[in-house]
């Protein structure tokens, strides 16, 4: 690696393009330092290794000591340590902590040194001070206040676009102040609702590859009316609509997501869109291919798509959509520590497949602070390698490099995200 790209890269200030940290540092929930870095991601890797659900959850849990989780946790660990995730809390321990290597001998003085960190700085710490991030995007559900310091927000359509509960309709038909009878009175409580979350943010995000495919086939509005109809009649008959679980035909969401897209499109706004692995030990991940949306894309070709992930495994196909498509952009939010070496190994062919302009280097998608510290860390080194690869190559000088990285890093999440300086 070339030193001087490296410093630079090092210190550039960045753009988080993704985050899922509570909105507010007061809201961090107190716990110990095992419990909180398996939180998410790594708790995954320990469950694909082996690990039961049992004790699992006692690692989450507060009736064992750290000494005794440590017992639990250590013949997983030390499978699992070398992981993008394991790398990333290994390097939080080490950098934010002073903990070289977490062991029996050092995870009582680990979780000493995490206490410290609930008073009341460690945002600032962590955030600005450590990583040197401008603003994150924080993915959020509804209206619920964030910390203005530290976040902009970008506001989820799944439950627009896929009611499946009598809450989500009744959360609806409060926040737009419409009484939902008819289909029509839902699209026009739909569009209200994107009224309001465009005062807030003009950022839209999509998780739905969660819980059905990608692939939005095309819908009549006849066909989703009576799909709609189907939904209503569907609750159960609870006189209690907080009850009620509703059977959402896909037909509908095919229809309500070109709506809503078509109005997103109009008011110039960005969608920010999950694509490729699912989080969790079990999912269809072919439901989250980047390509089932390409006759989206051709439709709403004015509608900015940042699309999530890498993609991985799909990077490639993600990589040639990128190419073909104005209106397609590519995030590479959580894909260092998903496998740091596939994010090392597009981002090296993705620089001379389509416009570096086009790629957000960094979102941590975290839902723990320490863990958007160790994949910066993670994100930084790796674009400063595959830069500095270029210019060993012969492609670019290195202060082409360091444009690239500045561009990565700030300079293309800002303008894709309308950031102001
Ligand atoms: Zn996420």
């Amino acid at each position: 690696m070339i030193q001087e790209i490296y410093d630079y890269v090092k210190q550039l200030q960045m753009i988080d393009t993704h985050e899922h940290l509570p909105a507010y540092e007061h809201m961090r929930e107190k716990n110990d330092v095992i419990t909180e870095f398996l939180a998410h991601y790594f708790n995954v890797d320990l469950v694909s290794a082996g690990m039961s659900g049992k004790e699992c959850a006692a690692l989450k849990g507060s009736s064992l000591n750290i000494l005794e989780k440590w017992e639990v946790l250590k013949p997983y660990w030390e499978v699992c340590r070398h992981t993008g995730y394991g790398q990333s809390l290994q390097i939080a321990a080490r950098e934010i902590y002073g903990i070289d290597s977490i062991c029996a001998e050092t995870i009582e003085a680990l979780d000493a040194a995490y206490q410290k960190g609930f008073d009341g700085n460690h945002y600032r710490t962590v955030l600005k001070e450590k990583s040197k991030i401008k603003v994150s995007i924080l993915d959020t559900w509804g209206d619920e206040g964030f910390d203005r310091e530290y976040f902009i927000t970008a506001n989820r359509i799944d439950t627009l676009i896929q009611p499946r509960t009598g809450k989500d309709m009744l959360e609806l038909e409060q926040a737009a102040g419409v009484c939902i009878s008819s289909f029509e009175d839902y699209l026009s409580a739909c569009e209200i609702r994107l009224n309001q979350y465009d005062k807030v943010s003009h950022i839209l995000k999509l998780g739905i590859a969660y819980s059905r495919s990608l692939d939005f086939l095309p819908a009549t509005r006849a066909e989703a009316e009576a799909a709609f109809l189907k939904l209503l009649r569907s609750g159960g008959g609870y006189i209690d609509k907080e009850e009620q679980i509703y059977y959402c035909d896909p037909v509908l969401t095919n229809y309500l997501f070109r709506f809503i897209t078509g109005l997103a499109q109009e008011k110039g706004m960005v969608m920010q869109i999950h694509t490729g692995i699912q989080e969790g030990n079990g999912n269809i991940l072919s439901n989250s291919r980047p390509s089932h949306l390409n006759e989206i894309f051709l439709e709403y070709p004015k509608m900015k798509f940042d699309l999530f992930h890498i993609g991985y495994p799909y990077q490639s196909e993600l990589g040639a959509l990128c190419k073909m498509f104005p209106n397609v952009f590519v995030d590479m939010c959580w894909a260092h520590i998903v496998s740091p070496v596939a994010a090392r190994q597009i981002l090296d062919e993705w620089l001379e497949l389509f416009s570096f302009s086009k790629i957000s280097g960094f979102g941590g998608d975290y839902m723990l602070i320490d863990g958007v510290y160790g994949h910066q860390f993670m994100a930084r080194n790796n674009i400063a390698r595959v830069l500095s690869g270029k210019v060993e190559e012969g492609l670019m000088d290195t202060e082409q490099a360091c444009r690239i990285g500045k561009a990565l890093l700030y300079d293309n999440p800002a303008r894709i995200f309308g950031i102001e300086e």
